[in-house]
């Protein structure tokens, strides 16, 4: 998405996840709880993934998208479908995405990323074209220092 920026990954903390549930130091009962709510929203708002499910392995994994930030007002905390944040990035000057995964077969879940949204992201792109005008041929110091030179 063009906006988006702020990215943060989680593949590493849930790699470790998943090697402390191989070392048997944590039970799939402590890492597949998805709550009746996560599974709903999964259900109503997930976007299908062809990633297998890392616990059960029989199910592909959902991706739920949560929305958080002071301009959605009462919809903060609501997942919404993929297809709908370029929209509200459009919309919105910033707002925060937690993207979650989630196994309805065995109710695995876990933190996938999180990044911002937002017009703000698009005041970016003008800045550094407006740097890149500053460099253009001809302009600068070098022709005072030319001038120096043939004294
Ligand atoms: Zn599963």
């Amino acid at each position: 998405m063009r906006t988006q920026r702020q990215v943060v990954d989680y593949s590493l903390q849930k790699r470790a996840v998943l090697r402390e549930l191989l070392a048997g130091r944590v039970g799939t009962y402590d890492v597949c709880d998805a709550s009746p709510y996560l599974k709903n929203a999964a259900r109503f708002h997930g976007e299908p993934t062809e990633e297998r499910c890392p616990i059960c392995r029989s199910e592909n994994l959902t991706h739920v998208h949560y929305i958080y930030g002071d301009e959605l007002k009462q919809s903060a905390g609501q997942a919404r479908n993929l297809v709908e944040l370029p929209v509200l990035a459009m919309t919105l000057r910033e707002f925060q995405v937690f993207v979650v995964e989630v196994c309805l077969g065995c109710d695995w879940n876990h933190l996938v990323e999180q990044f911002l949204l937002g017009r703000d992201g698009l005041a970016g792109d003008g800045s550094e074209q407006g740097a890149a005008g500053v460099n253009a041929p001809g302009a600068g110091p070098a022709h005072g220092r030319r001038r120096e030179a043939q004294r």
